[in-house]
């Protein structure tokens, strides 16, 4: 009992939590593995020229974010009589993209990011209307992760909802003439969809209804400026730090093993095809071991394209990573928060990438309510929040030094862009602020560093160049007994569809699978094995209006 209430602070706790705090003084070589026969040797190996004695399992799973949390754990509940371990460089899980603070929180649906349609022009160079297959596929995808969690509550593998979901309705916003017209013809290209059906529209001379939707957007700001808004109240704000938590705390109860303050260092094939894990402890005793297991799954977050590298798979090669970071300015003051439960994102300016597309989030974070405005932009030379500044430096290799040269000079504007937001001054920040919520006191807003996201470089298929893609991408060797994710975009809310990615990528020829998908049924009703993950094959109103009404009720998210 002592033993849980121990694992239960550590594992809901922040950055001061230490694994290493311990009740009585430290007595062992390593609190984490010396009392396991087959754990790290400690520095006697070093020394004495012995090779670290191994443990072995079925699969490894590195990194504790929300990636590595939803595979361990949907892979645990599908075999659990399986060996899975879980490594963590540092001492809690869920403290880098995942941490709440450290991401926007939002359950990415496409009812309000603007740059998940693409805009179509009439010869005239006029807006037609916009595309509309990403934004289906992002919101089938969530819808996904609303039924995988709507499952795990009611197994008692997810605590109460509030704790880690919130309703909000999502506001997608044009200001001024040209973000009007985007606004319209968005909202005309998608309301038909049964997916977006609920997507009411505030037209710019519905001056009253605007301000009861988003008071703080409306208040103060110039009446000749036009502005227009679309509202879905199925929106959400999640904070994946609390979720991805409780989700390796399920891991752990279902059996699973989690080592924390333990880095990967190497990933290598053994002869027999299975793969050497090395891992280092940190903090007290210190100590080496080595890992043997039939699958590796590198949830490194930024870390991953420089683990990949190390595990020498020709399919991670001509990949590099662009890594980006930010601010986000912060409210606490309950009097601006109680007018603002709502998520607003606008377009960016013309051209502009999608991090450069700032928004006003309604935000709960560890159960305080907030908002979130940004975020600002900023370059980095590490891959993680807590990573080196030799990360891109050790990434670039022979093989993605072209496409990486091309890629940043293709994408100059983007970096004009952080540079601007580098040097923007705090007036300059306010004035961004302003944008959206024209009354803003500088008073109620403080910074504060948010994640980074390693945004892929790599090879464009089609012209043999070096491209930015704002997307994740799955990369497996052949056998499927190792796989990564890199890129950060949609990301935390995309991590169902992903881990079944994975799951398919990796175990789709291997007699298990057949075993697993009536389960994998259960888990997602609506999975089929047959198209990718995440697609619905039918979706119809009634389908849909069912998912929003049944994950709604379970989740505590339906519409106020
Ligand atoms: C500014 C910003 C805003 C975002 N907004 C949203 C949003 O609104 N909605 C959304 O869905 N997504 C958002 N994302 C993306 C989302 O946060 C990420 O896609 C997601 O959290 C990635 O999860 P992960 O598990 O892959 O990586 P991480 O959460 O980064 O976890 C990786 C873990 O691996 C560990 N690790 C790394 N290397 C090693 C090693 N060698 N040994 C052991 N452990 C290691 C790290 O310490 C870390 O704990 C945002 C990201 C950023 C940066």
């Amino acid at each position: 009992m002592a033993g849980e209430r121990k694992l239960e602070k550590r594992l809901s706790a922040t950055m001061e939590d230490s694994v290493n705090q311990l009740d009585k003084p430290f007595t062992g070589s390593s609190m984490r593995v010396a009392k396991h026969s087959t754990a790290a040797p400690g520095c006697f190996s070093c020394f004495s020229g012995m090779a670290p004695k191994q443990r072995e399992v079925d699969i490894v799973l590195i990194g504790a974010g929300i990636m590595s949390a939803t595979v361990g754990l949907m892979l645990k509940d599908l075999e659990p009589g399986w060996k899975m371990i879980m490594f963590e460089r540092l001492h809690a899980a869920g403290e880098e993209s995942s941490n709440g603070f450290n991401n926007a929180g939002t359950g990415h649906s496409g009812f309000m990011e603007p740059n998940y349609t693409k805009e179509v022009l009439n010869p005239d160079g006029s807006l037609k209307t916009v595309t509309t297959e990403k934004v289906e596929h992002i919101c089938e995808q969530f819808l996904s992760s609303r039924q995988y969690w709507d499952y795990l509550v009611k197994k008692g593998l997810l605590p109460n909802p509030d704790d880690f979901i919130h309703q909000t309705n999502h506001i997608a916003l044009g200001v001024g003439k040209d973000q009007v017209e985007f606004i319209k013809k968005r909202y005309e290209a998608m309301k038909g969809n049964p997916l977006f059906s609920t997507m009411e529209i505030c037209l710019p001379e519905e001056k009253a209804k605007a301000s009861q939707w988003a008071p703080l957007i409306c208040t103060g700001r110039d009446a000749n400026e036009p502005i227009c808004m679309t509202k879905v109240p199925y929106g959400t704000d999640v904070d994946f730090g609390t979720l991805c938590k409780a989700k390796i705390e399920s891991f752990q109860k279902l059996g699973g093993d989690l080592r924390l303050n333990t880095e990967v260092k190497d990933v290598k094939k053994d002869k027999d095809g299975k793969w050497l894990v090395t891992t280092k402890v940190s903090g007290a005793g210190s100590g080496w071991a080595v890992t043997k297991a039939k699958f590796v799954f590198v949830g490194a977050g930024g870390w991953a394209l420089l683990l990949l590298q190390k595990a020498g798979i020709p399919q991670v090669n001509g990949y590099m990573a662009l890594p980006v970071t930010g601010d986000w300015a912060v409210c606490q003051n309950p009097e601006v928060v109680a007018k603002h439960k709502v998520k607003v994102y606008a377009p960016g300016a013309p051209g502009a990438p999608p991090m450069s597309m700032p928004h006003l989030d309604y935000r709960t974070i560890g159960g305080k309510e907030m908002l979130l405005f940004g975020p600002f932009g900023s370059i980095t030379l590490k891959f993680l929040r807590y990573g080196s500044n030799v990360d891109a430096l050790k990434a670039v290799k022979p093989h993605n030094l072209l496409a990486t040269i091309g890629a940043l000079s293709r994408n100059l504007s983007l970096a004009v862009m952080l540079m601007k937001d580098v040097f923007k001054s705090g007036a300059g920040k306010l004035h961004d602020i302003r944008h959206y919520y024209p009354e803003a006191d500088p008073d109620d807003w403080i910074f504060i560093p948010a994640g980074v996201r390693a945004q892929i470089i790599k090879k464009d298929p089609k012209t043999g160049k070096g491209m930015l893609q704002f997307g994740t991408e799955v990369v497996t060797n052949d056998e499927g007994s190792i796989v990564g994710l890199l890129g950060a975009s949609p990301g935390a809310s995309t991590s169902v569809s992903i881990a079944l990615d994975v799951i398919e990528k990796c175990f789709g020829n291997k007699p298990e699978f057949k075993r697993w998908i009536p389960k994998l049924k259960v888990m997602i009703p609506t999975y089929s094995p047959d198209g990718p993950a995440g697609d619905m094959s039918q979706v119809n109103a009634t389908v849909v209006n069912n998912l929003y009404a049944t994950t709604g009720a379970t989740l505590k998210i339906s519409p106020k």
